[in-house]
């Protein structure tokens, strides 16, 4: 050891661990928390809308009468009991023994964050790329730097992913010589745009995936939080081969328990799971035979639809909120499910650069820029309305048009508006950006 000492540590990082950073989320969770802000910030589900005492109660006997099974270890893939009832809940949104979904295909996971990382480590080598729609989701922009792959982003509309750019994306990767190795999707109520892919567009990306030799990488979480008409059916439902599903009991039941699952192709599944017991040994038996036991023993379709119901009127406080206190020249989605809304600032306004003015007014939102791995989306804001309340949302958004008001007055002040040719804070630009509103 010469010339290091050993809290000298920069210097051994493996090479996948240098483009780490806090995402934008979590550097803003300290702030975010404190009692005063109205944070919009978040993406927490309203756990408090669950039958909190008898799920309590559902817990202590799981260990108090299940002990020896519970608080042992179990298997890699997940217990058989909760595969079976993953099936079941599959089955609500399409994927059922018709299109080949089975408990043998199910590997349960530590949450979607964990299938996630599975399907990189089965995939990804360093220097391939993924397509994502853009934005998409930054926990899964974590796990594909860390597997130190490329995203490249793919726009969308109000429809969802746009099949002609995804088309015009692969051709110039192929051209490029890149490799690329799946298009990662959040078909239905994305995060964190809220839009969802048509029915129309299910079909022609799975064709274009096929066509190209792209595997379909389905994260879908929220498919099951609709809140007026039944989403259009999953990649997985119209496809047995090539389309990983991947989802969670996080939004739909509890995410502390940290339950998620993958349902593979057939060929692959045995090596999911290696490569799961590799990680984590085996899932926690306790976290499985809690979720086996809710699926078994309450009325979870009904909950199912408390949360639609709470999460209506939520979305609903948000974008009267919108519509009635935006500025001119924002714009907005209005999602159909799911915890978020994508808002595009208007021209001039930097969501990073105004962020500190917004938690000094006591509102915190996520700047554009975390949903993006190439710097775009400092002109759009992520606001979640799942969990504050009606009135804290409108209360929010009231803040959060005051500091916009300030910020447009500032700039008008200074002369730094509607600049011919300057489009400030979208580094992006050359890349089609999104147009989401
Ligand atoms: N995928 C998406 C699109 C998500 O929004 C989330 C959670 N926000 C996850 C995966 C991870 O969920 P989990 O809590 O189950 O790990």
């Amino acid at each position: 050891m010469t010339g290091t000492t050993l809290d000298d540590y920069t210097d051994r990082y493996a090479r996948r661990v240098r483009g780490m950073t806090a995402s934008e989320i979590r550097a803003l969770f300290a702030v975010a928390s404190r009692p005063e802000v109205v944070s919009l910030a978040g993406g927490a589900p309203y756990i408090a809308a669950l039958p909190l005492d008898a799920v309590g109660e559902m817990l202590g006997r799981l260990g108090a009468e299940h002990g020896a099974t519970t608080l042992q270890y179990g298997i890699g893939q997940g217990t058989l009991e909760l595969r079976e009832r993953i099936c079941e809940v599959m089955a609500l949104s399409g994927i059922d023994a018709s299109c080949g979904a089975s408990p043998d295909d199910v590997v349960v996971t530590v949450g979607g964050q964990q299938a996630l990382d599975l399907v990189a480590r089965l995939f990804l080598d360093p220097g391939d790329v993924v397509l994502a729609e853009g934005p998409t989701y930054v926990g899964a922009l974590g796990v594909f730097q860390a597997a130190q792959a490329q995203v490249a982003h793919v726009p969308m509309d109000d429809q969802g992913l746009i099949p002609e750019a995804l088309e015009v994306a692969i051709a110039d990767l192929a051209r490029a010589g890149r490799r690329v190795k799946f298009l990662y999707t959040i078909p239905t109520y994305q995060n964190p745009a809220g839009v969802t892919l048509s029915e129309e567009r299910r079909e022609r990306v799975l064709d274009i995936c096929e066509r190209a030799g792209l595997l379909v990488v389905e994260d879908d979480p929220y498919g099951q939080l609709g809140f007026e008409t039944e989403a259009p059916r999953p990649l997985r439902a119209r496809r047995r081969e090539g389309v990983f599903y991947l989802s969670t009991f996080s939004k739909t039941f509890a995410p502390g328990l940290r339950v998620g699952w993958i349902l593979a192709p057939h060929a692959v599944r045995d090596k999911l799971v290696i490569a799961s017991e590799a990680q984590i040994l085996c899932p926690s038996a306790y976290a499985q035979a809690a979720v086996t036991t809710y699926l078994a023993t309450m009325p979870w379709r009904e909950q199912l639809k408390t949360y639609r119901e709470v999460y209506r009127e939520r979305r609903d406080a948000m974008l009267d909120a919108l519509d009635d206190m935006m500025p001119a020249g924002t714009t907005w989605t209005r999602p159909g499910g799911g915890l978020f809304v994508w808002a595009t600032l208007p021209d001039g306004l930097d969501a990073k650069a105004m962020m500190p003015r917004a938690i000094a007014a006591r509102v915190a939102y996520v700047p554009g820029t975390g949903f993006y791995a190439d710097g775009s989306g400092s002109g759009n804001i992520r606001l979640n309305f799942s969990f504050p309340s009606p009135e804290r949302i409108r209360e929010g958004v009231r803040r959060l048009a005051g500091v916009m008001e300030q910020d447009i007055a500032m700039r008008r002040v200074f002369g730094q508006v509607d600049r011919p040719g300057v489009r400030r804070g979208r580094p992006g630009a050359d890349t089609p950006g999104p147009d989401l509103a």
